[in-house]
């Protein structure tokens, strides 16, 4: 009864449908010295397949790890496609993580070859013998006498391209083959490995690109400023050579003033980033006097997004925000925030209440809430729960653990603490390691947070529970002033007013200089609270 033709969902497919047709959509890459450096999707796939045929003649095999340390930049690109596409496993480093945590991470990963980009080079030089795993070193570049005389067989990147068959032809494999290896980014933990299938990437792509989710087409412009190591740039270089838009990859400098200009001289209409850097952009496009008139969209996700955000965007440059949720395990997009036909009825204040929370699911994935025994809890936009995830691009099973990551029924525990409305409106109140449970009632830090930022004296902000005597947690707030701000504590107090219900509000404010970020740009609240965990003790009730 064969019906149809069977295709396996390969990322080798998107090489090739970008190579054959849209050669001459430009791909744009910002190199480690600032200069603008311009190619097409033509030759980034030319070079791809030249790539995987080199690391073939070197004796790589099917399932083998080669890991990069590496910007987003047009090399990184070709890695992408030329290493999985060989049915070998691109495995992405985050730079920032600390030397001990980055060793793990390789030697966890068996990484047999590293690309690495020149900045980091002195980082991989230090870390060498302990790297036991690794066959091969490939500086990012042409060849470099200097590099070479750091490591010893150090190879590099354009001879091995020069090296590989531009005949070569991409392979065939079955579609769950493993294509590529994403470690957690540690804020709650311990790095672990998800890794990522073929047809995970290509359905994620497929369903992470309809007109209610990413909706990026061959018209835009679009830039990944979320790192191309932090859950493979959110699969915005697949949905990229999918589409055939034009790339713009930013390279080392994600200041807001270095991305207002590559904004403007690439006419960028589409951005994706974590809400620090939107931040950054904000005070950027002020000093450059930059309007942004290319940019039309922005994806911001990774962290919540600060409502005040929303509307500076929209009302200063016609922006419009659109937040987004997910996390390594879900590839990552797990919700996307569109409006439906029926909300264009709401009057501005309700749609814009809508547009803050973080979307809904996209087809391919599914979400439910459970109480702490776990129950299912109703979808009434009220009720707040842990939340689940299960679909086709979520994770099963931790890289190199033997037990499944699953709830016995199948669902993946995000960790997140949630509500879902009828629709499937998620509103991500908190992770529960950071929700503040006060007196057995529970205080979102992502709502004290977000009234807080949208103070102009307000850099940024961050909410902690401080341990508390008669409460068990109370809420203090951590701030990071804006430029010649003199905010006081009391004046950031008085906002809360009316606004939650004054048991909510925060027994204290702290100004601190600049707050503690981790390795993908979220404040790192592990480091609050171990400092400032205990201001509340001992002080009268
Ligand atoms: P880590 O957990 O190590 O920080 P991830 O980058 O996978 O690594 O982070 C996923 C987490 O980030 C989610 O579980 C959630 O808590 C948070 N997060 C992601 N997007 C949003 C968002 N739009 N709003 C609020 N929190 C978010």
């Amino acid at each position: 009864m064969n019906s149809m033709m069977h295709m396996p969902l390969l990322i080798s497919a998107l090489a090739t449908h970008a190579e054959r047709y849209h050669a001459d959509a430009e791909v744009i890459s910002v190199d480690i010295a600032g200069e603008i450096r311009r190619s097409n999707w033509g030759t980034v796939m030319g070079h791809a397949r030249q790539l995987a045929s080199a690391l073939e003649r070197r004796g790589l095999t099917l399932g083998d790890r080669c890991a990069t340390l590496a910007w987003n930049n047009r090399r990184h690109l070709e890695i992408y496609f030329g290493v999985s596409g060989a049915g070998l496993v691109c495995h992405t480093l985050n730079p920032r993580l600390s030397p001990q945590q980055m060793t793990y991470i390789i030697n966890d990963a068996k990484d047999r070859v590293l690309f690495v980009d020149r900045t980091f080079l002195p980082l991989v030089v230090a870390l060498r013998d302990q790297l036991t795993s690794l066959k091969s070193i490939v500086l990012m570049g042409p060849h470099d006498a200097e590099a070479a005389s750091q490591i010893e067989g150090l190879l590099f990147y354009d001879d091995l391209i020069a090296e590989g068959d531009t005949n070569y032809i991409w392979p065939e494999f079955d579609e769950t083959t493993p294509s590529s290896l994403c470690y957690t980014s540690g804020t709650t933990g311990n790095p672990k490995g998800v890794l990522y299938t073929h047809r995970s990437t290509v359905l994620h792509s497929l369903g992470g690109n309809q007109p209610d989710t990413l909706g990026i087409s061959a018209s835009d412009t679009v830039m990944p400023v979320v790192p191309m190591f932090h859950v493979n740039a959110w699969g915005v270089p697949y949905v990229a050579a999918m589409t055939g838009c034009k790339l713009v990859l930013p390279g080392p400098k994600l200041d807001g003033e270095s991305l207002a200009r590559l904004i403007d001289a690439e006419e960028v209409s589409l951005a994706l980033g974590v809400p620090t850097i939107w931040m950054g952009l904000l005070t950027g496009l002020e000093a450059t006097g930059s309007k942004a008139e290319s940019l039309k969209r922005t994806v911001v996700g990774g962290a919540a997004l600060p409502p005040s955000m929303i509307s500076a965007f929209r009302d200063l440059y016609g922006v419009e925000l659109i937040h987004a949720w997910g996390m390594t395990e879900t590839s990552p997009l797990g919700s996307v925030n569109q409006l439906l036909r029926k909300h264009s009825q709401l009057d501005e204040h309700a749609r814009e209440e809508i547009r803050f929370g973080q979307g809904r699911p996209p087809f391919g994935v599914e979400l439910r809430l459970v109480d702490e025994q776990g129950h299912v809890l109703p979808n009434d936009g009220k009720t707040q729960g842990e939340l689940q995830i299960r679909g086709h691009w979520i994770v099963e099973q931790y890289f190199g653990q033997d037990e499944s990551a699953l709830t016995v029924d199948g669902w993946f525990d995000t960790g997140d603490i949630a509500t879902l409305d009828p629709n499937g409106y998620v509103g991500i109140r908190d992770r529960s390691k950071d929700i503040i449970k006060s007196g057995g009632e529970w205080i979102s830090t992502v709502e004290l947070e977000n009234i807080a930022i949208a103070h102009p004296g307000v850099a940024n902000a961050a909410a902690i529970a401080a341990r508390h005597e008669k409460w068990t947690e109370r809420p203090v707030l951590i701030v990071q002033r804006a430029i010649r701000s003199q905010v006081t504590e009391a004046e950031i107090l008085a906002i809360y007013a009316g606004k939650i219900p004054n048991w909510q509000v925060p027994d204290k404010v702290i100004f601190i200089e600049t707050l503690p970020l981790g390795s993908t740009g979220k404040v790192l609240k592990t480091k609050l609270r171990e400092e400032f965990g205990d201001v509340l003790m001992g002080q009268p009730s």
